[in-house]
């Protein structure tokens, strides 16, 4: 996956980072905003954070 897939931040407009916040037997995957902190929901790849947060973006 490309970091160019994922869109910057809706709310400031920052970078985006995938990021691994589960513990060593238990991984997924969410998009978090250097920025602002926002964050994906938690996903099993991180293609499909990607696509959840992008979808987001969409979202009012
Ligand atoms: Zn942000």
């Amino acid at each position: 996956m490309k970091k160019s897939d994922i869109k910057s931040c809706p709310f400031c407009g920052g970078q985006v980072d995938v990021i691994i916040p589960g513990g060593r037997y238990f991984k997924f995957y969410q998009i978090r905003c250097d920025g602002c902190g926002a964050n994906s929901k938690e996903c099993n790849t991180p293609e499909d954070a990607a696509e959840l947060w992008n979808k987001r973006i969409g979202e009012n």
